[in-house]
């Protein structure tokens, strides 16, 4: 990092000086007059309520931190939002502008819990006015606070670009004043970023329930991705927990992003040029394990949201206790990151191999067995339906055998139509056979001389010693440093925080 910035400021970067009373969006920077969609500067339909009204919105912190010092509190603030992946949009770069995307997705370095790490991954700000029970930077916390100006992001986004350390930037926030406020300052930030500093790589932000909508909109057609936290899975947790958020202040921005996505795409098919709003669309996370609901609801939730929403993703993040309050668990209590990995794997199914959430769980099943995957889990529910002649079985059903994911069944299908497969042909086209072996018939005939039994089966997998993707002991929320190459720096980072911002 000591090439970047030096005494707390940027190396390399034309100074910027920004005082508490500018005005964010000064006037050289706005957009010039619209005379057609296709004319607009880079996703900016429409002047800011800022502009329009003249009104100067300014920071209101008297901050004497350096960037530096506002980096550590901000970073370290924002580690614990899990709704970062990006990808879904294509950009290439124009030869004229900074950066591109990539829609195999820009964040392909994931931390060794899962977490994406490529991305910038910061807070606006870290000051509140609402005081979620679950959240570090609750109103009622004493923490050091820190709040970025549009120009700080925009620097601190370029020249980590410029290094290669990002390859985009997740922007979220502390609710300052209001939500139309905190929301006015992410759409200078954007505006900036993509208008001054010609910025075209991927961003993704976060939208805070309550906000104008028509901020909604300005920022929609700047951002890549938007994501409204539904936080809780039922509204009684959420009231329960986050007494300023409600429900519908969640879904009605999340509807708006959903139409406007729709019309964003109808518009691009009669135009060409027309800009494009949340392209990479919506996701929204919700905190597992600080409310009871069983895994069925949550999933029930999920699968709401993905059918009436149009979500891209729903994230699932494992509460992690950081305040003592008699409405939260204990802040002893283990994080449910199993259950948590366990949600993502359902919520895989969801998605790619066409599973109903009814199928997965029911009133009588209400939660998955932590031990087994999701798809195992079904499996052993629904032995009637095994064993599977690979021979004959279709697409969708292969799909559902434990073991066999979608590049192995479509491998079947198509090594089968030059005769029939055994095992070790199975084999030899890549197919994992470890838990397969169980549920499957080649020519009739089982790999190896298996009961078709729940017992029997789950103790054999069991005892494969199912490699989870971490090692829950191990298993920590610090989130890699951007700057100190994985050295641990107490100094700079301070003490683990959770933050579920906006
Ligand atoms: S979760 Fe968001 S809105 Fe709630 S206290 Fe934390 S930062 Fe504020």
């Amino acid at each position: 990092m000591g090439d970047i910035i030096q005494s707390g400021k940027l190396s390399g970067v034309r100074p910027r000086a920004v005082s508490e009373q500018q005005s964010i969006v000064d006037a050289q920077h706005k957009p010039p007059a619209q005379t057609c969609k296709g004319n607009r500067p880079h996703g900016a339909p429409a002047q800011s309520d800022a502009e329009q009204s003249g009104k100067e919105i300014a920071l209101r912190t008297t901050s004497t931190q350096t960037i530096m010092e506002k980096l550590a509190i901000l970073t370290d603030a924002a580690k614990y939002d899990v709704a970062c992946t990006s990808s879904g949009i294509d950009r290439r770069g124009n030869g004229r502008d900074m950066g591109n995307c990539a829609a195999a997705g820009i964040c392909h370095s994931f931390s060794a819990d899962g977490r994406c790490i490529s991305l910038l991954k910061i807070l606006m700000s870290n000051e509140c006015v609402y005081d979620c029970k679950y959240c570090v930077n609750r109103r009622s916390n004493d923490v050091p606070r820190a709040t970025f100006t549009p120009d700080e992001i925009c620097e601190l986004t370029m020249n980590f670009y410029r290094r290669n350390y990002i390859e985009g930037l997740f922007l979220s926030s502390g609710v300052v004043n209001n939500p139309s406020y905190t929301m006015e300052l992410i759409y200078q930030t954007l505006y900036k970023l993509r208008n001054v500093y010609r910025f075209r790589g991927y961003v993704h932000v976060k939208g805070i329930p309550g906000t104008d909508p028509r901020l909604i909109q300005q920022i929609g057609f700047l951002t890549d991705r938007m994501s409204v936290n539904l936080e809780l899975p039922t509204a009684e947790g959420l009231e329960k927990l986050a007494p300023n958020k409600h429900r519908k202040t969640i879904l009605t921005p999340m509807r708006q992003i959903q139409n406007g996505i729709a019309q964003g795409k109808q518009e691009l098919a009669l135009y060409r040029s027309a800009p494009l709003f949340v392209p990479a669309g919506q996701s929204t996370q919700m905190i597992i394990g600080a409310t009871p609901e069983s895994d069925y609801q949550i999933m029930s939730v999920a699968e709401g949201l993905y059918d009436k929403f149009g979500m891209k993703r729903v994230f699932y993040s494992a509460y992690v206790g950081v305040n003592e309050d008699k409405a939260l668990p204990s802040v002893q209590t283990a994080s449910p990151l199993l259950r948590e990995h366990r949600l993502y794997q359902a919520d895989w199914l969801l998605r790619f191999y066409q599973f109903r959430v009814d199928e997965l769980l029911s009133e009588k099943h209400q939660n998955f067995n932590v031990l087994l995957d999701p798809k195992c889990d079904w499996a052993l529910q629904h032995l009637e339906q095994f064993p599977v002649e690979i021979n004959r079985a279709d697409y969708q059903m292969l799909l559902r055998v434990p073991g066999i994911g979608v590049k192995s069944a479509q491998r079947i299908c198509k090594a089968r139509r030059s005769g029939a497969l055994n095992f070790d042909s199975l084999r030899k086209i890549g197919v994992v056979l470890k838990r397969a072996l169980y549920f499957i018939t080649c020519n009739g005939k089982m790999m190896y001389r298996t009961k078709l039994e729940e017992d029997y089966i789950t103790r054999n997998l069991l005892a494969e010693h199912e490699k989870l993707p971490f090692d829950r002991d191990a298993m920590t929320y610090r989130q890699l440093s951007l700057f100190d190459d994985g050295q641990e720096n107490a100094g700079l980072f301070g003490q683990n925080q959770l933050i579920r911002s906006g």
